[in-house]
């Protein structure tokens, strides 16, 4: 007998096995088998029986072993996992075999064996605690739920409702509801980052106390990722709460998934196959016929899309929902930088409105997306400035360590006491990083106990959480940091935010950049006023007539939003046109756009071409990162089946396209930055 195995490689098919009779049952379909491959062993998927290889049968290599103690996986799963692959224009094995659990994956072992014992182990089943009579919901949210619990099959609902307007509460009883319709059901929740929202995980295992819930990311050690796994590909966990790899988790009795932060960019894969976890997450309830829930204050435009459109059930939250206090929406003002020149980055009615709210005992936060002391240092004798040795971007001043860094590679060097070139001994920071806001604001407001939090202060694991945990308490007064705080975190004597760099977003290149802007706005705006003190955002901007600061004033989503999507609509761009790119990186720039150009001149005739749009090859907004040249192209189409019919036929052809120099190159389907 022979089977089609999928591996972990970028294959155009799967691989050819023969099989013992034993166990060649139809049973073997969705198992996970140890194969060789060159001199090594590997894991790999049956997918089904081939009656007639192709090769030379006397070639065809034998499986090694059934890894009989892993249940086989389900149709629906191996049709998700190459639905993604065919969608991502990546090899079925490259989606499928990475999903498995990193023991698993690993030629499972004795330590596999321990997991999979201690997975059983915590395995009896549990009934549903009743609701908490403490929990009183509001009318909008009773509706919410209700509109969830009556949906039969497949339905998307976009759940639309401020910070702390109680999105948390609706999912929680819409989950309760499905798992009290069959004793065996299990639950999806989908967060962006879960070491970061603490409390969702902590409201979560309170509401369902006693029912067996587990965490699936990829901070998880390797033992106790693969016992999550288990628990949920055995049907024994019935709440599953991850990261956006657990949308490729094997759930056989899964009746609902959530996606919490749906507009989070973290749920986009960065690297390898590079799929939105949320767009999954949405075909795989279409696929298993099952409801999903996508929830933000600040949905993406493409889900916004859906709902104004009819496809997607819009739900929305209008108001704060209180327990207990009443809480205020706080008032949201720009403070005009060309009137207002900033002292140490702080213009003055920012540094009045700290001053205040410090002696009032109240808490402030101030945000400024960038971290180290200045983004550049420069000698105003010669214009040198500090630049990345191996990339085309400045490398940022740490005065905590006096190092240049480049926020990007890695790359860090001392900082130089005298200009390289010309040897002048005032080199000058330039422009704002959190330690040096951090460095003002002590000077600002000696006794106010201040905290910074950014990527150099969180090295240490749980250490991003101590420090929220120390604002909860009250013993920080002034918390600054980068998007970091900017998350899911509950503060509630927050009286005043301070928003200092908001203009380097507001004109990026990147046409999401206003999109990913306001919604990090929103965001620590809610972060102000919870315990109903009146409290204010201030945004420090160079333009504050644009009309993104009007709609945040009114904390309207909604007008952003359809604004936006207006522009969107008008200029044909996403989600009115879909879009992949193509990336090329070489020795060379030229190397890399010549490659790109040749890749273009293939995609012009292949069969189809006339609905896609092939734009020039360009260098990428960082041209050079850590020494390798980088470049791109951008393909569109107003249809997306005609551009998924004409990408795999597409990207066959730049495979087999004979180029020389060497070029890495990857394509990502719906890319997110451009
Ligand atoms: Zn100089
Ligand atoms: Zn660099």
């Amino acid at each position: 007998m022979f089977v089609d195995v999928l591996l972990d490689r970028p294959l155009p098919a799967p691989l050819v096995y023969r099989l013992d009779e034993s166990n060649a049952g139809s049973h073997v379909i969705g198992s996970c088998v140890v194969v060789p491959l060159g001199r090594e062993e590997t894991i790999g998927i049956v997918i089904g029986f081939n009656a007639a290889p192709t090769i030379d049968a006397a070639k065809v290599r034998s499986v090694r072993r059934v890894v009989a103690s892993v249940a086989p996986l389900s149709q629906h799963w191996l049709a998700l996992t190459r639905f993604a692959a065919d969608y991502y224009q990546h090899g079925w094995g490259e989606v499928a075999v990475p999903a498995l659990p990193p023991l698993l994956r690993k030629v499972p072992g004795t330590r596999f064996e321990a997991s999979l014992a201690r997975a059983r182990a915590k395995s009896d089943l549990q009934a549903l605690p009743p609701r908490d009579k403490a929990v009183q919901l509001t009318t909008e949210q009773r509706e919410a739920v209700g509109a969830i619990g009556s949906a039969r099959g497949f339905a998307a609902f976009l759940l639309h409702g401020v910070t702390g307007s109680g999105k948390t509460e609706v999912y929680l009883e819409a989950i309760a509801e499905r798992l009290l319709e069959s004793e065996s059901a299990q639950a999806l929740v989908l967060v962006p980052e879960i070491n970061l929202t603490p409390q969702f995980e902590a409201r979560l295992r309170a509401r369902f106390a006693g029912l067996p819930i587990v965490s699936l990311h990829s901070g998880l050690p390797d033992a106790e990722r693969t016992a999550a796994w288990l628990a949920a590909h055995e049907g024994r966990a019935r709440v599953v709460l991850g990261t956006r790899l657990a949308v490729f988790a094997s759930l056989p009795r899964l009746a609902m998934i959530v996606v919490d932060e749906e507009h989070d960019a973290s749920f986009k894969a960065g690297d390898g196959v590079r799929y939105s976890a949320r767009d999954v997450a949405v075909k795989r309830a279409q696929m298993a016929d099952l409801p999903v829930m996508l929830g933000s204050a600040t949905p993406s435009l493409e889900s916004w899309r859906q709902a104004r459109e009819g496809r997607y059930t819009l739900l929305t939250l209008p108001a704060r929902a209180g327990a207990g206090a009443t809480r205020e929406l706080p008032s949201v003002e720009c403070v005009d930088l060309r009137a207002e020149a900033p002292v140490q980055g702080l213009a003055p009615p920012v540094r009045d409105a700290l001053a205040t709210c410090v002696a009032a005992r109240d808490q402030a936060i101030v945000f400024i997306n960038r971290r180290g002391y200045a983004p550049v240092i420069a000698c105003a004798a010669c214009g040198w400035v500090s630049v990345c040795r191996r990339c085309t971007t400045f490398a940022a001043f740490h005065k905590t360590d006096a190092t240049l860094r480049c926020h990007h590679c890695g790359w860090q060097t001392r900082v130089p006491v005298v200009c390289p070139t010309c040897g002048n001994p005032a080199l000058a920071a330039v422009g704002h990083g959190t330690q040096r806001v951090e460095e003002a604001l002590h000077e600002l407001l000696p006794a106010a106990r201040v905290e910074r939090i950014d990527r150099d202060t969180t090295q240490r694991r749980h250490a991003a959480r101590d420090a929220l945990a120390a604002v909860h308490a009250g013993t920080v007064d002034v918390l600054v940091g980068t998007q970091m705080i900017a998350k899911g975190h509950d503060f509630r004597r927050v009286a005043l935010v301070a928003v200092l760099n908001a203009d380097s977003q507001l004109v990026a290149p990147d046409f999401r950049a206003p999109e990913r802007l306001f919604a990090v706005l929103m965001q620590v705006a809610g972060r102000a006023g919870r315990a109903g003190q009146p409290s204010k955002v201030l945004v420090q901007t160079r333009f504050p007539g644009h009309p993104l600061f009007a709609a945040l004033a009114r904390l309207d989503y909604r007008a952003f939003a359809e604004r936006e999507l207006a522009d969107r609509a008008a200029a044909r761009m996403p989600p009115f046109v879909s879009q992949a790119l193509l990336r090329a990186e070489a020795r060379s720039l030229e190397t890399a756009l010549d490659f790109l150009r040749a890749a273009a001149l293939e995609g012009g005739k292949v069969a189809g071409a006339s609905a896609i749009a092939l734009y020039d090859a360009v260098p990428m907004p960082l041209a050079k990162l850590a020494g390798v040249h980088r470049a791109q192209l951008l393909v569109e189409s107003v249809s997306r089946p005609a551009l998924q019919r004409w990408l795999p036929i597409w990207l066959q052809r730049v495979r087999e396209m004979r180029f020389s120099p060497r070029v890495r190159w990857q394509i990502e389907v719906d890319p997110q930055e451009i």
